[in-house]
């Protein structure tokens, strides 16, 4: 007969622990949601070596007296949530009574708190869970909470740790997303003894965007003007069209405060862009909801990043009305709340986003299967006309399309030099038309400047002998930590490639040079798609630095995104790709021709 007993509770807060804390940014997490459930208006955060060393958080909150700090160390102890009802609407960031237990059980642990009424605080001290000492404490009023040598008694939880400078680029993203969320407190972050930022409480949301998120922000921000629908209401901003991303890295998105990650929102922010903004783009966001909480449970998840939804329909109409009604603001009269920048340039905001909705038109078929079926139903919205539609192909349209590259030919003319192929003409800005021996082809422009740039690079970098072109001004670029710790672990690659990015202080990288294989019109956007590629590949694995190939491939997808293709480019443009080791694929290993021969066209038209 199995043995079953109850764990020891220093022993079932660690098992708590596995899901609560994950890292040093999951407690940033907790404590920080804490505080601002206790009403704090000023927050200091601090961290050493990544979080993993020290993490400090400091407010200015209820605080708590003797009694009910004590308890708040006891697993399932919360001011709360008490009744079952309760779990239904959950108006508070906390909720399991689970934190506090949980971090002290996985560190050395210290709590200073004092409610304002009384002359004096409590400090507890918690080591690995063990209780070492409860006693009277001058503090201001508020509480502190200090947690170091995370994981030090659980070695193969702290073996999962990354590096500190991942850590710290977590912690950073905590920190700044919670700040973010919160404009009306203070938040103050001090990173191993520098303050990295110090942002004053705000009423305008704006300024925190701007505050947190560079000044080059705040200019073109597009704002969603609150809307409301019964239970739930969305208001917010949006970044401009040039600023959009490959990644979702742009898009935050608050619930009732608190930082979410959601689907169901991000597929709405998707969809109300759609046909203003290439379709493998991303804008920048920064929505608030606000929700009954009956009509949500955000008790769903560990770290309650996740939510569910229970009317997700309606939660998806009202950002598509709200968002949607911001999106066609700045295309039809040019003027948001802020036009600056939409009436400054020369093409207006209105022609750019035509214009992009038919150069993209085809990269549709690149999407998730989920996502681009939801689009079939609703795509005549924009660019009509010029759209070929997946359906119009018929049954066999996309295999179609990918399995006429022809191996044969790929052995026999690559790397010869002499292009097999002539140009005909150009369709829809994307594809050029190509007369060959043998019927016709259809050659991808992006692809055949990826496939050129690619090896380009990779020979330079071979080489060792960088080719570069300074640009005129240098250039300096805010980045969000993680972006910049991507950065700094290619510092080498880019180097080697001829791309200076020199770390400039205070999350600033400085960008001097470019390869001169690059396009030089739009270098921040160019670095940052760059960044986008790297964080693509990054994901999920622990290594430092891409191999040269790697990042040589990363280099060339981003450099290849700009421009239409146009009919004059065309010779150069296939002689270049002639000239490479191999004309039809890309590094990615997608086609970069497709032909059609001619007695394929024969059959097709029944001759
Ligand atoms: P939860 O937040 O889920 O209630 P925690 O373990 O995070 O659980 O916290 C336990 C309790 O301790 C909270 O319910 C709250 O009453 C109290 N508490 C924690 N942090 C603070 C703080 N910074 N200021 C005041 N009270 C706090
Ligand atoms: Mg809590």
């Amino acid at each position: 007969m199995p043995d079953v007993r109850v764990m020891p509770d220093a022993l079932a807060s660690q098992v708590a622990a596995g899901e609560v804390v994950e890292r040093p940014s999951s407690v940033v997490k907790e404590l920080v949601e804490n505080s601002l459930d206790a009403g704090s208006n000023e927050l200091r955060v601090e961290s050493q070596r990544g979080g993993i060393a020290l993490i400090k958080i400091t407010d200015d909150g209820c605080g708590m007296g003797r009694d009910d700090a004590v308890l708040s160390l006891e697993r399932h102890a919360t001011s709360k949530l008490l009744e079952k009802e309760d779990l239904n609407a959950i108006t508070t960031f906390g909720f399991r009574g689970e934190a506090l237990p949980s971090i002290a059980s996985v560190s050395r642990f210290r709590l200073m708190t004092r409610i304002k009424d009384s002359v004096s605080g409590t400090a507890i001290m918690v080591e690995g869970g063990q209780l070492k000492d409860v006693c009277e404490a001058g503090c201001p009023p508020g509480t502190t909470v200090e947690v170091r040598d995370l994981f030090y008694n659980i070695p193969a939880r702290r073996k999962f740790l990354r590096s500190e400078a991942t850590e710290a680029a977590h912690v950073d993203h905590q920190v700044r997303l919670h700040a973010l969320a919160s404009p009306g407190t203070r938040f103050i972050y001090r990173k191993d003894g520098k303050v990295a930022f110090d942002v004053p409480a705000t009423d305008d949301r704006r300024v925190r965007i701007a505050d947190l998120g560079g000044r080059q922000n705040l200019a073109n921000l597009r704002e969603v003007q609150r809307l409301e629908y019964p239970g739930m209401a969305v208001s917010g901003y949006l970044g401009s069209p040039d600023a959009a991303r490959k990644s979702r890295r742009g898009q935050y998105v608050f619930l009732n405060g608190r930082p979410v990650e959601d689907q169901v929102v991000w597929r709405a922010l998707a969809e109300a862009c759609r046909g203003s903004l290439p379709t493998d783009r991303h804008t920048a966001a920064w929505l608030w909801l606000e929700m009954d909480p009956l009509l949500v449970d955000v008790n769903v998840h560990p770290s309650k990043r996740e939510v569910r939804f229970h009317q997700p329909g309606d939660l998806r109409a009202l950002l598509l009305e709200a968002i949607g009604s911001s999106v066609s603001r700045k295309v039809s009269s040019g003027s948001g709340p802020d036009s600056r920048s939409g009436t400054g340039s020369s093409a207006g905001t209105g022609s750019i986003i035509e214009k992009e909705s038919s150069e993209f038109a085809y990269n549709r078929r690149e999407e998730p299967e989920s996502v681009a079926s939801e689009r079939n139903e609703q795509l005549p919205a924009v660019g009509g006309e010029s759209l070929v539609r997946e359906s119009d192909l018929g049954p066999t349209g996309p295999s179609f399309w990918k399995a006429e590259v022809q191996p044969e030919l790929v052995a026999s003319s690559s790397g010869s030099g002499d292009p097999p192929f002539r140009v005909m003409g150009v369709l829809h800005g994307s594809y050029f038309i190509l007369e060959g021996s043998d019927g016709l082809a259809l050659l991808e422009g992006e692809a055949a400047r990826e496939r050129i740039l690619y090896e380009t690079i990779v020979t330079v970098m071979e080489k060792g002998a960088s080719e570069s072109q300074g640009l005129l001004v240098p250039l300096l670029i805010e980045l969000e930590s993680r972006d910049l710790d991507v950065v700094l672990r290619n510092v080498d690659n880019f180097r080697s490639a001829g791309m200076e990015v020199e770390p400039f202080g205070a999350g600033t990288v400085q960008l001097r040079c470019l390869p001169s294989v690059l396009d030089k019109e739009e270098p921040r956007a160019l670095l940052l798609d760059v960044i986008d590629e790297l964080v693509h590949s990054a994901e999920g694995k622990s290594s430092r630095e891409l191999t040269a190939e790697k990042f040589a491939a990363k280099l060339a997808r981003a450099g290849a995104k700009r421009g239409r293709c146009s009919e004059n480019e065309g010779k150069a443009l296939l002689k270049q790709l002639f000239e490479c080791d191999q004309p039809y694929v890309t590094p990615g290993g997608r086609p970069i021709l497709v032909e059609f021969s001619l007695s394929e066209l024969e059959r097709k038209f029944a001759r």
